[in-house]
């Protein structure tokens, strides 16, 4: 009992809505401009479906038109969905299902084929749609909003568009297909209503990462902060608990710090920061837990017994005393001195840091530049020194 151009009305008034939507969400949001290509597109969508309902009594555009709109909003989906992802609009794609209809109505005998018209709108129609599903498929890898849904419903959606060209071949010709047509008009309204749903949340999720990545983040060094490194930490600790496994934490404090300031300036110092982050991402692995938690003090924590941590804190350090000879143009000689502590999981980390901190602070008494061990508490081990520890302090000072 669904009645085609009662659903089609109330189809293009959503889809009005809905581009309003888009549009006002998107001046919340402008730093991401999908938002305005997909608002565009749902108010050319609308406005084509609308032309297109009323054409039989009033013919306010050519014939052609109505179809080629539609085919440009489309088309603006799928590009929204392509700049969602920092990929570059395109034009010529955009308007290539519209031009290619724009020139097969200029045949009389496709225009007056509704069998042919039917064809050629379904196969633009679902080709826009599976490209616009190629496109967020891009969202599922990175783990933003449902993937199911994400990529499920514009699937859904182009499948359906070809299914006038399957309904065309298998239905009897003096059968009406009305009803189909209607089934096909409530499909339409629920992939318009879903893929808004769909854009926002998906733009809200972005926004949202946008944030927590910034509240997480140390500016200068682009490191973790404080904060988000304590989290970080403790869910590594959390991790090995289960399986009873070792963790190490490496202190890092550089040295004569305040020295390299009064040569060199605020700007020279953070030079050496930068360079001092940049050394320790490189000689760590991507998965171990690196954060920026004080002026110049770094601290680190990974899923590795003492031994390994020596090994590790033995690169950091000598990788940076070669770095830090000279942080352009100035000879700064920057070096760091490194604390090691382990422990068997779980174990709280302000303890393990605290030891790191005290090992530390030895390897400042015993000259800086070098890296020093403690024991877990309790064992009859004396504190590690780490191998191959040259005395090679610069003499800049
Ligand atoms: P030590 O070898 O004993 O560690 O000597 P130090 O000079 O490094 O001593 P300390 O750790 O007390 O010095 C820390 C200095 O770091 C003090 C502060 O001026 C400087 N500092 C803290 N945060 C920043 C920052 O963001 N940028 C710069 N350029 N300097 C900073
Ligand atoms: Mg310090
Ligand atoms: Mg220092």
């Amino acid at each position: 009992m669904l009645d085609a151009p009662t659903l089609f009305a109330i189809a293009t008034s959503i889809t009005g809505v809905l581009g309003v939507f888009l549009l006002l969400v998107w001046l919340q949001e402008r730093s991401i401009r999908a938002l305005a290509w997909w608002g565009a597109a749902y108010l050319m969508g609308g406005s084509a479906v609308a032309l297109w309902s009323v054409h039989d009594n009033v013919s306010l555009v050519p014939p052609a038109m109505p179809n080629a709109l539609l085919f440009v909003a489309c088309g603006m989906l799928w590009n929204g969905a392509r700049l969602f992802h920092s990929r570059v609009a395109l034009p010529g794609a955009l308007f290539t299902g519209a031009i290619a209809w724009l020139v097969a109505m200029q045949f009389p005998a496709f225009a007056q084929s509704t069998e042919a018209r039917i064809v050629l709108s379904s196969l633009i129609i679902a080709t826009y749609t599976f490209l616009t599903a190629f496109e967020l498929r891009r969202e599922r890898r990175r783990t933003l909003a449902n993937p199911g849904l994400t990529i499920g419903v514009p699937l859904l959606h182009g499948a359906v568009f070809l299914s006038p060209i399957a309904l065309m071949l298998l239905l009897p010709p003096e059968a009406s297909a009305d009803g189909w047509f209607a089934l096909f008009a409530l499909e339409t309204l629920l992939y318009v209503v879903g893929t808004a749903f769909i854009v926002v949340i998906m733009a809200k999720e972005r926004v949202a990462l946008a944030h927590k990545t910034a509240a997480m983040t140390d500016m200068l060094t682009g490191l973790f902060n404080r904060r988000a490194f304590l989290e970080a930490a403790n869910e590594l600790i959390a991790r090995q608990a289960r399986k009873q496994g070792p963790v190490s934490v490496l202190a890092f404090d550089l040295d004569h710090f305040k020295s390299i300031n009064d040569r060199f300036g605020h700007a020279g110092g953070d030079d050496a920061l930068r360079l001092f982050a940049a050394t320790i991402n490189a000689a760590m692995r991507s998965t171990d837990v690196i954060g920026r938690i004080g002026g110049e003090e770094f601290a680190a924590i990974f899923p590795g017994s003492q031994a390994e941590a020596c090994t590790v804190a033995e690169r950091v350090r000598a990788a940076f005393e070669i770095a830090g000879v000279e942080i352009s143009p100035c000879q700064v000689g920057a070096t760091v001195s490194i604390g090691i502590a382990t422990a068997t999981a779980p174990i709280a980390f302000d303890a393990l840091l605290a030891r790191a901190d005290a090992a530390l602070y030895r390897a400042k008494a015993n000259g800086r530049n070098r890296v020093e061990g403690s024991v877990e508490s309790g064992s009859a081990e004396p504190p590690v020194r780490a191998p191959a520890m040259r005395k090679t302090v610069l003499a800049v000072r």
